[in-house]
């Protein structure tokens, strides 16, 4: 079997606990670009091109197995069945709901000219499956949220994903502790909204049972995990509980990954964000107040329709009085049913391009800032497990990238390191700290 993954975190854990349950039935996975006897997409609604390069997959996919069962599942999936389902080559698409069950489709699925397709309408999907990703043996993402009440005019995920509901801590903490016993050192917190966290079901009427601050209180205490990354919380969800908690945290990292997406509080509005600009420089603030190492990463979309060059310039001057630690810049997009398609003063697609092209251009130089102001001390690096070019990769708790060279006794471990300078792939070189000390001693 071979499996592809297009988009979020989310739906990396979900391909890898589907392909577990695969594994469990006694098939073994290979990789997408060699011959398989069925092969799965996990497709995604926010990539730009989805259907093209769906196309592309599958049309790869039939040159070299042409007899393969061709399975097409998630959020794409859910929004667009029919349409997946007149691709030449495709077996099956699988919507939000019926993805889990795949085992069972494939083991009754024969080839067929006609595409099966399922997908139940999207208020229909309100149960929480688990899911843990578990390739590269340093770092999981544990999906602990799924689904979004949200109704930011320019997004699809609610309509893919469905309501928001969640693991229980229970269950969470169970599966973490199993990951743990895996050797995986590094755990992260995935989910469309995880600062809702919390609904059990997706009924509006459903009291909230749980919060984000108590599962990261009962994770806290999870034996044999080293450290927990939050992946990405709203800054209206971001309380100072949660900040002042991971601050006191040995566990949880001191990085944050706080969607802004405009720096005008006009977009801000059209976009139907539940904040102001000025809520989210209070966060900062805060983060920065209780942890000045800390890493702050930025989502932020350019182009959204409304976005003329004053706003554009209110969103990049914002960004750049802030103390943040790097960006991650989308171009706007436009999405068949989301509200923003009908929003007047549209941006010419080379202006939102440029737009990108200057924000990526001050999300490096945001990087190197904070890279710089972390040189010369010392901090635990996660190392990774890869020989690239004969040097080893791992993070800091606080993001920073760190490239040293390649040993195999490194994989998996974690190191205090001095960190030493930027060097020209813009990583940074360290020295391991115990080696520093026989040079002292010398
Ligand atoms: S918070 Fe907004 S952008 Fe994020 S998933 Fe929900 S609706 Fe989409």
């Amino acid at each position: 079997m071979a499996f592809h993954t297009l988009g979020c975190k989310l739906n990396f854990a979900e391909t890898s606990s589907i392909a577990r349950k695969f594994e469990d039935n006694g098939y073994s996975k290979v990789d997408f670009a060699d011959a398989a006897d069925v092969y799965v997409l996990n497709t995604c609604s926010v990539t730009e091109n989805a259907d093209k390069e769906c196309k592309r997959l599958i049309r790869n996919v039939k040159k070299l197995a042409p007899q393969a069962i061709v399975a097409v599942i998630g959020c794409y999936a859910q929004l667009k069945a029919n349409e997946i389902g007149q691709i030449p080559g495709v077996d099956i698409v699988l919507g939000a709901k019926e993805k889990f069950n795949l085992p069972h489709y494939i083991n009754n699925l024969s080839k067929s000219e006609v595409a099966q397709v399922y997908s139940c309408e999207i208020g229909e999907t309100d149960v929480f499956i688990s899911s843990y990703s578990a390739g590269d043996r340093t770092r999981s993402f544990l999906k602990v949220q799924d689904g979004c009440d949200y109704t930011c005019s320019y997004c699809t995920i609610p309509l893919a994903r469905g309501k928001s509901r969640s693991d229980s801590i229970d269950n969470v903490v169970a599966q973490a502790k199993e990951i743990a016993a895996q050797g995986i050192k590094e755990i992260v917190l995935t989910g469309v909204n995880i600062g809702d966290f919390g609904f059990t079901q997706t009924s509006q009427t459903e009291k909230k049972q749980e919060t984000f601050l108590e599962l990261i209180t009962a994770l806290d205490k999870v034996d044999g995990v080293e450290r927990f990354r939050i992946s990405s919380i709203e800054p209206n969800l971001l309380k100072d509980e949660i900040i002042d908690f991971v601050a006191q945290s040995k566990k949880f990292v001191p990085h944050f990954h706080v969607p802004l997406q405009s720096g005008s509080n006009g977009i801000l509005k059209l976009m139907r964000r539940r904040y102001m600009r000025e809520l989210y420089t209070e966060r900062v603030a805060r983060i920065k107040q209780v942890m000045p190492h800390a890493c702050i990463g930025v989502d932020v979309i350019v182009g959204f329709p409304g976005e003329a060059e004053t706003e554009f310039l209110e969103t990049y001057n914002f960004i750049n009085g802030l103390d943040i630690s790097y960006l991650h810049v989308f171009t706007y997009s436009e999405r068949s049913n989301t509200d923003a398609i009908a929003i007047k003063n549209v941006v010419p697609v080379h202006e939102r391009k440029e737009r990108n092209k200057m924000l990526r251009i001050l999300s490096v130089k945001k990087q190197r800032d904070f890279y710089n102001q972390h040189i010369g001390s010392t901090r635990k690096v996660l190392f990774e497990a890869e020989n690239k070019n004969g040097f080893i990769n791992g993070f800091t708790d606080n993001y920073i990238k760190v490239q040293i060279p390649f040993s195999v006794d490194l994989i998996n471990t974690m190191k205090d390191l001095y960190l030493q300078n930027i060097n020209e792939a813009g990583l940074v070189s360290a020295t391991p700290v115990k080696e520093i000390e026989v040079l002292v001693s010398k």
